[in-house]
């Protein structure tokens, strides 16, 4: 009888202890989901978009992202599981993108990037979202630029690494005298101050300058369509899953009217008559 009590007492006492243990190790494993969905690298998306591109990719003084690449990022981010909080948006200058996503310094890369063979070489793309033609812009009192073969001879502005450059020298005026400047903003400068003729690159891009405040009643576009530039989302080669997701998310946000509204509020201030919603072609 009082070995049976004993025995008790101790089969209570394991048990209590089992589960303490018990609950300790369940306690632990909560704190930890909590802790990463709190934040953890584990849970944000690193995504590659311009900064200094008015209407479409652009970090604002007071450190906010805006444009139609920064919602179209973030309505795909969201599509994958992750809210505007969990984004990370990083810089990605024309010349870096492939190398952004090749290293694993950015996820995806939302930034009038132009799907071409060249660069599919490197990453793979969703997408298209965008349909972009290249265009000119010069100053607004010069009457001497209107077609691409002006440019022969002129102080041409373009940015490194960018198709706008690339067909500069190939087809559109290879006796240009052609300044590869790393960023849009700098070859806007030369323009203005006039070490440069004229700014080329897509007329998206381009209408976002001229329509700013500041540069009201300065800059001129031509109004030429001098090449296609659809625009698609670069991802890593070889990321079936990520690119069939990133894909589903992009025809969602047109169907659903989200694409368009995206396009009148950040394209619609520069008075841009942008292209219909393309066809997902990447990937099928
Ligand atoms: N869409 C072109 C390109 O991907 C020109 C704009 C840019 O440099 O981002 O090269």
């Amino acid at each position: 009888m009082k070995i049976s009590k004993v025995a008790t007492t101790a089969a209570i006492a394991v048990a209590l202890a089992l589960t303490a243990t018990a609950c300790g190790g369940s306690a632990k494993d909560a704190a930890s989901d909590a802790g990463a969905s709190g934040g953890t690298a584990k849970d944000k998306i690193v995504v590659g978009i311009k900064y200094d591109q008015p209407g479409l990719g652009l970090k604002t003084p007071d450190g906010k992202y805006t444009g139609f690449d920064v919602d179209v990022a973030t309505y795909v981010a969201k599509e994958l599981g992750y809210q505007p909080d969990q984004i990370e948006f990083k810089q990605a200058v024309s010349a870096e993108r492939e190398n952004l996503i090749a290293n694993g310094d950015v996820k995806l890369v939302v930034a009038t990037y132009t799907i071409n063979d060249k660069r599919k070489a490197k990453v793979d793309f969703a997408g298209p979202y965008f349909l972009a033609h290249q265009d000119l812009l010069v100053r607004a009192d010069d009457t001497s630029i209107t077609k691409a073969e002006d440019l022969n001879k002129k102080k041409l502005c373009s940015v490194a690494g960018s198709t706008s450059a690339q067909n500069v020298k190939t087809k559109l005026a290879p006796d240009a005298d052609l300044r590869e400047y790393p960023g849009y903003s700098e070859c806007l400068t030369g323009l203005e101050n006039k070490a440069v003729d004229a700014l080329t690159t897509d007329g998206s891009i381009l209408a976002g300058y001229a329509a700013q405040e500041k540069n009201k009643g300065k800059f001129k576009l031509a109004g030429l369509k001098l090449s296609d530039e659809p625009y698609g989302i670069g991802l890593k080669k070889g990321d079936k899953d990520l690119q069939t997701k990133v894909n589903a998310a992009l025809k969602k946000m047109v169907e659903d009217g989200s694409w368009q509204k995206a396009m009148d509020a950040n394209l619609g201030p520069a008075d841009y008559k942008a292209e219909p919603a393309p066809q997902i072609t990447e990937g099928s």
